[in-house]
Protein backbone atom coordinates (compact mmCIF):
# COMPACT_ATOMS: atom_id res chain seq x y z
CA UNK A 1 0.00 0.00 0.00
CA UNK A 2 1.48 3.14 -0.84
CA UNK A 3 1.90 6.38 1.09
CA UNK A 4 3.45 9.34 -0.67
CA UNK A 5 1.22 11.54 -2.64
CA UNK A 6 3.96 10.83 -5.85
CA UNK A 7 2.64 7.27 -5.85
CA UNK A 8 -1.05 8.24 -5.97
CA UNK A 9 0.35 9.59 -9.52
CA UNK A 10 2.05 6.54 -10.16
CA UNK A 11 -0.92 4.30 -9.07
CA UNK A 12 -3.40 6.37 -11.49
CA UNK A 13 -0.96 6.26 -14.33
CA UNK A 14 -1.04 2.88 -13.96
CA UNK A 15 -4.32 2.19 -13.86
CA UNK A 16 -5.00 4.32 -16.53
CA UNK A 17 -3.03 2.42 -18.92
CA UNK A 18 -4.36 -0.44 -18.37
CA UNK A 19 -2.81 -2.49 -15.50
CA UNK A 20 -4.79 -5.04 -13.71
CA UNK A 21 -1.95 -4.59 -10.65
CA UNK A 22 -2.08 -1.22 -10.62
CA UNK A 23 -6.27 -1.14 -10.52
CA UNK A 24 -6.10 -4.10 -7.95
CA UNK A 25 -3.63 -1.52 -5.55
CA UNK A 26 -6.25 1.11 -6.80
CA UNK A 27 -9.26 -0.34 -4.99
CA UNK A 28 -7.81 -1.64 -2.16
CA UNK A 29 -6.78 2.19 -1.58
CA UNK A 30 -10.22 3.34 -2.37
CA UNK A 31 -11.80 0.98 -0.14
CA UNK A 32 -9.69 1.45 2.98
CA UNK A 33 -11.05 3.27 6.13
CA UNK A 34 -7.72 4.66 7.71
CA UNK A 35 -7.71 8.49 7.42
CA UNK A 36 -4.73 9.16 5.35
CA UNK A 37 -5.92 6.46 2.76
CA UNK A 38 -9.28 8.02 2.92
CA UNK A 39 -7.20 11.35 1.70
CA UNK A 40 -5.59 9.55 -0.88
CA UNK A 41 -8.30 7.39 -2.52
CA UNK A 42 -9.83 10.55 -3.17
CA UNK A 43 -7.10 12.24 -4.82
CA UNK A 44 -6.78 8.94 -6.82
CA UNK A 45 -10.29 9.16 -8.01
CA UNK A 46 -9.71 12.68 -8.41
CA UNK A 47 -7.49 11.70 -11.03
CA UNK A 48 -9.37 9.13 -12.23
CA UNK A 49 -12.31 11.11 -12.95
CA UNK A 50 -11.74 12.61 -16.64
CA UNK A 51 -11.34 8.92 -17.86
CA UNK A 52 -14.84 7.38 -16.33
CA UNK A 53 -17.49 7.06 -17.58
CA UNK A 54 -16.85 4.88 -20.90
CA UNK A 55 -18.12 1.11 -20.05
CA UNK A 56 -21.14 -0.05 -20.42
CA UNK A 57 -22.36 -0.58 -17.13
CA UNK A 58 -24.84 -3.73 -15.82
CA UNK A 59 -26.16 -4.72 -12.63
CA UNK A 60 -27.10 -8.29 -11.98
CA UNK A 61 -28.96 -9.24 -8.93
CA UNK A 62 -30.39 -13.13 -8.33
CA UNK A 63 -30.91 -15.32 -5.59
CA UNK A 64 -28.43 -17.67 -4.30
CA UNK A 65 -27.70 -21.07 -6.80
CA UNK A 66 -29.59 -18.81 -9.58
CA UNK A 67 -26.65 -19.52 -11.30
CA UNK A 68 -25.25 -15.62 -11.23
CA UNK A 69 -21.29 -16.99 -11.42
CA UNK A 70 -21.87 -19.16 -13.93
CA UNK A 71 -23.67 -17.04 -16.24
CA UNK A 72 -21.26 -13.97 -15.55
CA UNK A 73 -18.58 -16.58 -16.63
CA UNK A 74 -19.86 -17.45 -19.56
CA UNK A 75 -20.68 -14.03 -20.98
CA UNK A 76 -17.72 -12.73 -19.60
CA UNK A 77 -15.74 -15.16 -21.36
CA UNK A 78 -18.24 -14.22 -24.98
CA UNK A 79 -17.11 -10.06 -24.40
CA UNK A 80 -13.79 -11.01 -23.84
CA UNK A 81 -13.67 -13.18 -26.98
CA UNK A 82 -14.91 -10.31 -28.92
CA UNK A 83 -12.80 -7.80 -28.08
CA UNK A 84 -13.97 -6.41 -25.31
CA UNK A 85 -12.23 -5.93 -21.24
CA UNK A 86 -14.59 -6.85 -18.10
CA UNK A 87 -14.36 -6.35 -14.86
CA UNK A 88 -16.60 -7.78 -12.33
CA UNK A 89 -17.25 -6.82 -9.24
CA UNK A 90 -19.09 -8.72 -6.70
CA UNK A 91 -21.17 -7.66 -3.74
CA UNK A 92 -22.07 -9.60 -1.00
CA UNK A 93 -24.42 -8.41 1.17
CA UNK A 94 -25.12 -11.51 3.36
CA UNK A 95 -21.42 -12.11 4.64
CA UNK A 96 -22.47 -8.51 6.32
CA UNK A 97 -25.80 -9.61 7.45
CA UNK A 98 -25.29 -13.80 8.11
CA UNK A 99 -21.63 -13.72 9.13
CA UNK A 100 -21.14 -16.14 6.53
CA UNK A 101 -20.31 -15.16 2.71
CA UNK A 102 -22.32 -16.37 -0.29
CA UNK A 103 -20.31 -15.19 -2.88
CA UNK A 104 -17.12 -15.36 -1.47
CA UNK A 105 -16.95 -19.57 0.30
CA UNK A 106 -16.02 -21.24 -2.94
CA UNK A 107 -13.98 -20.32 -6.06
CA UNK A 108 -15.63 -18.34 -8.66
CA UNK A 109 -15.60 -18.27 -12.64
CA UNK A 110 -12.48 -19.76 -12.56
CA UNK A 111 -11.53 -19.62 -16.29
CA UNK A 112 -13.04 -15.99 -16.56
CA UNK A 113 -10.50 -15.06 -13.49
CA UNK A 114 -7.40 -16.37 -15.73
CA UNK A 115 -8.47 -14.46 -18.77
CA UNK A 116 -6.13 -11.43 -19.41
CA UNK A 117 -8.62 -9.23 -20.56
CA UNK A 118 -11.19 -9.77 -17.11
CA UNK A 119 -11.10 -8.28 -13.71
CA UNK A 120 -12.53 -9.90 -11.07
CA UNK A 121 -13.10 -8.60 -7.54
CA UNK A 122 -15.28 -9.05 -4.59
CA UNK A 123 -16.10 -6.11 -2.52
CA UNK A 124 -15.82 -5.96 0.77
CA UNK A 125 -19.20 -6.18 2.83
CA UNK A 126 -17.94 -3.87 5.64
CA UNK A 127 -19.42 -0.36 5.82
CA UNK A 128 -22.18 -1.38 3.47
CA UNK A 129 -24.42 1.42 2.08
CA UNK A 130 -28.06 -0.39 1.15
CA UNK A 131 -26.15 -3.41 1.67
CA UNK A 132 -23.83 -2.21 -0.99
CA UNK A 133 -20.04 -2.34 -0.35
CA UNK A 134 -19.45 1.46 0.45
CA UNK A 135 -17.00 1.99 -2.44
CA UNK A 136 -18.39 0.10 -5.31
CA UNK A 137 -19.42 2.76 -7.38
CA UNK A 138 -16.02 4.00 -7.24
CA UNK A 139 -14.29 0.78 -7.91
CA UNK A 140 -16.80 0.97 -10.65
CA UNK A 141 -14.84 4.13 -11.92
CA UNK A 142 -11.24 2.54 -11.16
CA UNK A 143 -12.34 -0.12 -13.80
CA UNK A 144 -13.98 2.08 -16.40
CA UNK A 145 -10.30 4.20 -16.00
CA UNK A 146 -8.38 1.12 -16.30
CA UNK A 147 -10.23 0.74 -19.64
CA UNK A 148 -12.68 -1.67 -19.04
CA UNK A 149 -15.54 -0.97 -21.42
CA UNK A 150 -17.97 -3.74 -19.73
CA UNK A 151 -18.30 -3.43 -16.04
CA UNK A 152 -20.65 -5.88 -14.65
CA UNK A 153 -21.97 -5.15 -10.70
CA UNK A 154 -23.37 -8.67 -8.96
CA UNK A 155 -24.79 -8.78 -5.95
CA UNK A 156 -26.93 -11.34 -4.16
CA UNK A 157 -30.83 -10.22 -3.33
CA UNK A 158 -30.16 -9.69 -0.09
CA UNK A 159 -31.81 -6.74 2.13
CA UNK A 160 -31.34 -3.42 -0.37
CA UNK A 161 -28.68 -4.47 -2.14
CA UNK A 162 -30.69 -4.55 -5.66
CA UNK A 163 -32.03 -1.14 -5.11
CA UNK A 164 -28.00 0.50 -4.67
CA UNK A 165 -27.14 -1.66 -7.53
CA UNK A 166 -29.72 0.01 -9.87
CA UNK A 167 -28.76 2.97 -8.61
CA UNK A 168 -25.21 2.47 -9.97
CA UNK A 169 -25.37 1.05 -12.97
CA UNK A 170 -27.13 1.59 -16.85
CA UNK A 171 -28.60 -1.61 -16.95
CA UNK A 172 -29.96 -3.82 -14.19
CA UNK A 173 -30.49 -7.29 -14.90
CA UNK A 174 -32.58 -9.98 -12.80
CA UNK A 175 -31.64 -13.67 -12.96
CA UNK A 176 -34.52 -15.54 -11.91
CA UNK A 177 -34.79 -19.18 -11.89
CA UNK A 178 -38.20 -21.29 -13.32
CA UNK A 179 -38.92 -22.40 -9.78
CA UNK A 180 -42.55 -21.62 -8.75
CA UNK A 181 -42.55 -18.63 -6.12
CA UNK A 182 -39.36 -17.08 -7.27
CA UNK A 183 -40.94 -14.97 -9.55
CA UNK A 184 -43.46 -14.18 -7.14
CA UNK A 185 -40.65 -13.19 -4.32
CA UNK A 186 -39.30 -10.99 -6.72
CA UNK A 187 -42.71 -9.21 -7.75
CA UNK A 188 -43.45 -8.87 -4.13
CA UNK A 189 -40.45 -7.71 -3.06
CA UNK A 190 -40.19 -4.70 -5.46
CA UNK A 191 -37.40 -5.74 -7.78
CA UNK A 192 -39.06 -6.46 -11.07
CA UNK A 193 -39.38 -2.49 -10.97
CA UNK A 194 -35.83 -2.13 -10.79
CA UNK A 195 -35.17 -4.57 -13.67
CA UNK A 196 -34.08 -3.35 -17.09
CA UNK A 197 -33.48 -7.27 -18.56
CA UNK A 198 -35.12 -10.36 -16.64
CA UNK A 199 -33.50 -13.85 -17.31
CA UNK A 200 -34.60 -17.24 -16.62
CA UNK A 201 -31.35 -19.30 -16.11
CA UNK A 202 -31.25 -23.33 -15.99
CA UNK A 203 -34.28 -23.29 -18.60
CA UNK A 204 -32.57 -26.81 -19.83
CA UNK A 205 -33.73 -28.48 -16.66
CA UNK A 206 -37.64 -28.01 -17.43
CA UNK A 207 -38.04 -26.51 -20.51
CA UNK A 208 -42.22 -25.87 -20.23
CA UNK A 209 -41.66 -24.69 -16.69
CA UNK A 210 -39.49 -22.06 -17.25
CA UNK A 211 -41.67 -21.37 -20.59
CA UNK A 212 -45.08 -20.70 -17.87
CA UNK A 213 -42.73 -18.72 -15.31
CA UNK A 214 -41.59 -16.27 -18.10
CA UNK A 215 -44.87 -15.95 -19.50
CA UNK A 216 -45.82 -15.00 -16.02
CA UNK A 217 -43.43 -12.56 -15.54
CA UNK A 218 -43.99 -11.21 -18.98
CA UNK A 219 -47.49 -10.40 -17.63
CA UNK A 220 -46.64 -8.91 -14.55
CA UNK A 221 -44.21 -6.25 -16.26
CA UNK A 222 -46.76 -5.51 -18.49
CA UNK A 223 -49.05 -3.63 -15.33
CA UNK A 224 -45.87 -1.65 -14.78
CA UNK A 225 -44.78 1.46 -16.12
CA UNK A 226 -42.57 1.44 -19.11
CA UNK A 227 -39.17 2.56 -17.81
CA UNK A 228 -36.64 5.12 -19.84
CA UNK A 229 -37.47 5.98 -23.44
CA UNK A 230 -40.54 3.62 -23.19
CA UNK A 231 -38.26 0.53 -22.75
CA UNK A 232 -39.97 -2.55 -21.52
CA UNK A 233 -37.75 -4.99 -19.97
CA UNK A 234 -37.75 -8.15 -22.20
CA UNK A 235 -37.92 -11.44 -20.39
CA UNK A 236 -35.34 -13.97 -21.80
CA UNK A 237 -34.33 -17.51 -21.24
CA UNK A 238 -30.89 -19.22 -20.94
CA UNK A 239 -29.09 -22.26 -19.89
CA UNK A 240 -25.85 -20.45 -18.85
CA UNK A 241 -24.41 -24.13 -18.22
CA UNK A 242 -25.04 -25.06 -21.87
CA UNK A 243 -23.87 -21.49 -22.98
CA UNK A 244 -27.09 -21.05 -24.80
CA UNK A 245 -28.80 -17.66 -25.18
CA UNK A 246 -25.83 -15.48 -24.13
CA UNK A 247 -25.56 -13.84 -26.95
CA UNK A 248 -29.47 -12.36 -27.60
CA UNK A 249 -28.81 -11.74 -24.01
CA UNK A 250 -26.03 -9.69 -24.68
CA UNK A 251 -27.62 -8.08 -27.07
CA UNK A 252 -30.57 -7.13 -25.65
CA UNK A 253 -28.34 -5.12 -23.17
CA UNK A 254 -26.75 -3.09 -25.59
CA UNK A 255 -30.04 -2.56 -27.13
CA UNK A 256 -31.59 -1.35 -23.82
CA UNK A 257 -28.34 0.93 -23.43
CA UNK A 258 -27.87 2.15 -26.62
CA UNK A 259 -32.20 3.37 -26.47
CA UNK A 260 -31.10 5.32 -22.99
CA UNK A 261 -28.44 6.89 -24.76
CA UNK A 262 -30.09 7.66 -28.09
CA UNK A 263 -32.65 9.45 -26.05
CA UNK A 264 -30.41 11.21 -23.65
CA UNK A 265 -31.98 9.52 -21.03
CA UNK A 266 -28.21 7.77 -20.03
CA UNK A 267 -26.61 10.77 -19.16
CA UNK A 268 -29.55 11.87 -16.97
CA UNK A 269 -29.54 9.00 -15.37
CA UNK A 270 -25.55 8.91 -14.43
CA UNK A 271 -25.98 12.46 -12.90
CA UNK A 272 -28.96 11.90 -11.21
CA UNK A 273 -26.92 8.19 -9.70
CA UNK A 274 -23.86 10.37 -8.96
CA UNK A 275 -26.13 12.86 -6.98
CA UNK A 276 -27.86 9.72 -5.12
CA UNK A 277 -24.48 8.42 -4.45
CA UNK A 278 -23.46 11.88 -3.06
CA UNK A 279 -26.80 12.06 -0.55
CA UNK A 280 -26.09 8.07 0.11
CA UNK A 281 -22.66 8.90 1.31
CA UNK A 282 -23.75 11.85 3.14
CA UNK A 283 -26.39 9.59 5.01
CA UNK A 284 -23.84 6.91 5.92
CA UNK A 285 -21.38 9.76 6.90
CA UNK A 286 -23.96 11.65 9.24
CA UNK A 287 -25.02 8.49 10.80
CA UNK A 288 -21.28 7.66 11.17
CA UNK A 289 -19.67 11.20 12.80
CA UNK A 290 -23.71 10.73 15.08
CA UNK A 291 -22.53 7.64 16.53
CA UNK A 292 -19.23 8.44 16.93
CA UNK A 293 -19.82 11.96 18.88
CA UNK A 294 -18.75 11.74 22.15
CA UNK A 295 -21.70 13.29 23.63
CA UNK A 296 -23.95 11.03 21.40
CA UNK A 297 -22.13 7.87 23.03
CA UNK A 298 -22.60 9.43 26.42
CA UNK A 299 -26.42 9.84 26.01
CA UNK A 300 -27.14 7.13 23.80
CA UNK A 301 -27.97 4.25 26.43
CA UNK A 302 -29.76 5.84 28.90
CA UNK A 303 -32.02 7.71 25.99
CA UNK A 304 -32.05 4.25 24.41
CA UNK A 305 -33.17 2.46 27.63
CA UNK A 306 -35.74 4.93 28.04
CA UNK A 307 -37.03 4.74 24.96
CA UNK A 308 -37.45 0.78 25.52
CA UNK A 309 -39.37 1.61 29.11
CA UNK A 310 -41.57 3.88 27.54
CA UNK A 311 -40.56 6.68 29.95
CA UNK A 312 -39.50 8.89 26.85
CA UNK A 313 -40.60 9.09 23.63
CA UNK A 314 -38.84 8.25 20.51
CA UNK A 315 -39.30 11.86 19.35
CA UNK A 316 -38.12 13.35 22.49
CA UNK A 317 -35.00 10.89 22.79
CA UNK A 318 -34.60 11.72 18.56
CA UNK A 319 -34.52 15.64 19.60
CA UNK A 320 -31.75 15.03 22.87
CA UNK A 321 -29.55 13.04 21.04
CA UNK A 322 -29.49 15.22 17.80
CA UNK A 323 -29.06 18.23 19.74
CA UNK A 324 -26.10 16.79 21.34
CA UNK A 325 -24.49 16.67 17.84
CA UNK A 326 -25.25 19.99 16.98
CA UNK A 327 -23.96 21.57 20.49
CA UNK A 328 -20.87 20.25 20.34
CA UNK A 329 -20.21 21.38 16.51
CA UNK A 330 -21.14 25.01 17.39
CA UNK A 331 -18.20 24.86 20.06
CA UNK A 332 -16.20 23.19 17.80
P1 LIG B 1 -24.80 -18.36 -7.88
O1 LIG B 1 -24.88 -18.73 -6.44
O2 LIG B 1 -26.01 -17.56 -8.30
O3 LIG B 1 -23.52 -17.71 -8.29
O4 LIG B 1 -24.94 -19.73 -8.71
P2 LIG B 1 -23.82 -20.65 -9.41
O5 LIG B 1 -23.36 -20.04 -10.67
O6 LIG B 1 -22.79 -21.03 -8.42
O7 LIG B 1 -24.71 -21.91 -9.81
C1 LIG B 1 -25.34 -22.73 -8.85
C2 LIG B 1 -25.44 -24.13 -9.43
O8 LIG B 1 -26.29 -24.14 -10.55
C3 LIG B 1 -24.11 -24.69 -9.88
O9 LIG B 1 -24.05 -26.04 -9.53
C4 LIG B 1 -24.15 -24.53 -11.39
O10 LIG B 1 -23.40 -25.50 -12.06
C5 LIG B 1 -25.63 -24.71 -11.67
N1 LIG B 1 -26.08 -24.03 -12.88
C6 LIG B 1 -25.79 -22.74 -13.25
N2 LIG B 1 -26.37 -22.45 -14.43
C7 LIG B 1 -27.04 -23.55 -14.82
C8 LIG B 1 -27.84 -23.88 -15.97
O11 LIG B 1 -28.06 -23.08 -16.89
N3 LIG B 1 -28.38 -25.13 -16.02
C9 LIG B 1 -28.17 -26.05 -15.03
N4 LIG B 1 -28.73 -27.24 -15.17
N5 LIG B 1 -27.42 -25.78 -13.96
C10 LIG B 1 -26.86 -24.55 -13.85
Amino acid sequence: MPTPAADVDAMAAGVRAGNRRALAKAITLIESTRADHRAQGEALLAALLPATGGAIRMGISGAPGAGKSTFIEVLGLLLTGAGHRVAVLAVDPSSSLSGGSILGDKTRMEELARDPQAFIRPSPSGGTLGGVAARTREAMLACEAAGFDVVIVETVGVGQSETAVAGMTDVFVLLQLPNAGDDLQAIKRGIVELADVVVYNKTDIDPQAAKVAMGQMKNALTLLQPGAAGWRPPVLGVSAARREGIDAFWREVVRCRDTQAASGQLADKRRRQAQDWMWALIDSGLRERFRAHPGVRAALPTCSAQVAAGTLTPTAAASRLLDTLERRTHRA
